[in-house]
């Protein structure tokens, strides 16, 4: 039960992005390191689409 309360306060209170870029699915804890890994590993800049975030 530690473990999940836990686990709940950091998904809560930490800002996550997915990348959804095909089935690539790596997360980050900034757009700025979401749209550098894109540029990096999917050559691509287009920052808006294909992402999966809550609490921005
Ligand atoms: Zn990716």
């Amino acid at each position: 039960m530690l473990y999940h309360a836990h686990e709940h306060f950091v998904l809560s209170r930490t800002p996550i992005f997915i990348c959804a870029f095909s089935s690539c699915h790596r997360l980050f804890p900034s757009r700025d390191r979401l749209i550098a890994h894109r540029k990096r590993d999917h050559s691509t800049e287009d920052g808006e689409n294909h992402v999966i975030t809550w609490n921005e």
